[in-house]
């Protein structure tokens, strides 16, 4: 290949390797039960016909059944059904080996919920024929170093947007690359609703402005699109993604963290419930500590039980932004002491103002500092000596009524203490 062309390959090439686990958590059981390979499996949040199914294998996608089904229902569409109970420590370990193995073909530069991550390629590994074979190998080193019932579906594309369109456009077991010359006709098969971004809501606004086709979204101007979003810069972006440009991302920033917890019936009294808040503000801390958050805010809320009325109270309070735990535990407990009597069913807390630790503006008081050192050396030695070495004493024997809950949008780490 003479150098200008390959130059020009290498500016116009292939920048981002998006990974999509197929039917994760439903592959991890067939991966860790060798009973349940070949078979149509749901994986469910717990062992009740009312609940739904939260993955489907692809044995059982052939049979209609996908995330959302009905357990009941997912049944008569397959009598032979196993449904599984989730077990999401087990997610959540293979995640982090998924996670090594793709590291050992090239570094993960964002993991963007337990079964998506985003690689970026540097030099020549933007030629189209050499990013192909990096795909290849990410998924070899997946099969390899975790397990053959780990599917994936790997996109290759000029920005991470459409990076993650070709990853999807193949399941299971696809590796799409999308080229700046594939650009738009290849997305016209699509549906809006392929799009990352355009949910049933954004799906909708569409139709109302006359567009129902990718093809469509393609002719709109920048304005257009602005118009559509409501916001210039939406407008904007949409429509250099759409042609390949490499924009870089909004960075998220969380504005609120939360945990909150349906009480177990022995847990229904007042101690019981202000034992497992307390519980969940020394999670929430632990946390917010490990993103790197300062709280601005705490608000409690409390659903009662009574009868087929469910009454709820919530309060809540600006501080002086806090991280440690014993300052939040100190002004939970003060809204605490203004709920009313009742039969509390499921307690939970909202820290929010959530600062980012970079944006705080320092020094605090030295009497905060300390708080804050002790906060981590709890944080460390929990992290070194198991989830119960240290912690406070009104959370004494509640360690079984709050289980760690898995998001597909939050992947709990490890290291962090399951308190
Ligand atoms: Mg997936």
């Amino acid at each position: 290949m003479c150098t200008i062309q390959r130059i020009l390959e290498v500016r116009m090439g292939i920048h981002y390797l998006f990974l999509d686990m197929n039917a994760f958590f439903a592959s991890v059981e067939q991966q860790l039960r060798p009973e349940l390979r070949g078979k149509p499996v749901a994986v469910v949040p717990m062992l009740a016909e009312t609940t739904c199914c939260i993955a489907a294998s692809y044995e059982a996608k052939r049979y209609g059944i996908k995330t959302g089904t009905q357990v009941q229902d997912a049944r008569l569409l397959c009598p032979k059904l196993e449904v599984v109970e989730a077990r999401p420590k087990e997610y959540i370990r293979i995640h982090h080996q998924i996670l090594r193995a793709v590291d050992t073909v090239l570094p993960v530069e964002a993991v963007l919920s337990i079964d998506e991550m985003v690689c970026k390629l540097m030099g020549r590994e933007k030629e189209p024929a050499h990013a192909r074979k990096l795909g290849e190998q990410v998924k070899e080193a997946i099969y390899r170093h975790v397990g053959d019932q780990l599917r994936c579906s790997v996109g290759l594309g000029p920005n991470r947007f459409l990076a993650k369109v070709a990853a999807e456009m193949h399941k299971p077991d696809g590796l799409t690359l999308l080229q700046l010359s594939d650009l738009p006709h290849r997305l016209y098969s699509l549906h809006l609703r392929d799009l990352p971004g355009i949910g049933p809501n954004m799906e909708q606004r569409l139709f109302k402005h006359g567009v129902t086709s990718v093809e469509q979204l393609y002719r709109l101007s920048v304005q257009q699109l602005a118009r559509v979003w409501g916001s210039q810069i939406h407008g904007f972006s949409w429509w250099h993604r759409l042609r390949g440009a490499d924009l870089p991302e909004a960075p998220t920033r969380r504005r609120s963290l939360s945990h909150s917890h349906v009480l177990p019936p022995v847990f229904r009294s007042e101690a019981g419930a202000r034992a497992v808040l307390t519980r969940l503000v020394h999670r929430a801390a632990a946390r917010l500590r490990h993103e790197g958050y300062w709280a601005g805010s705490v608000a409690l809320f409390v659903r009662f039980l009574e009868g087929a009325e469910k009454r709820s109270w919530e309060a809540h309070s600006r501080i002086q932004p806090s991280q440690d735990t014993l300052s939040l535990l100190r002004v939970s407990l003060q809204l605490w002491q203004q709920k009313p009597e009742g039969s509390p069913f499921k307690v939970g807390i909202v820290l929010g103002h959530l600062i980012p630790e970079l944006e705080l503006s320092w020094p605090l008081f030295e009497s905060d500092q300390k708080l804050v050192r002790l906060a981590r050396a709890m944080d460390q030695a929990n992290g070194k000596y198991g989830p119960q070495a240290l912690y406070f004493a009104g959370m004494h024997r509640t360690e079984q009524s709050a289980v760690t809950r898995i998001a597909f949008s939050r992947i709990p780490d490890l290291d962090l203490p399951d308190i």
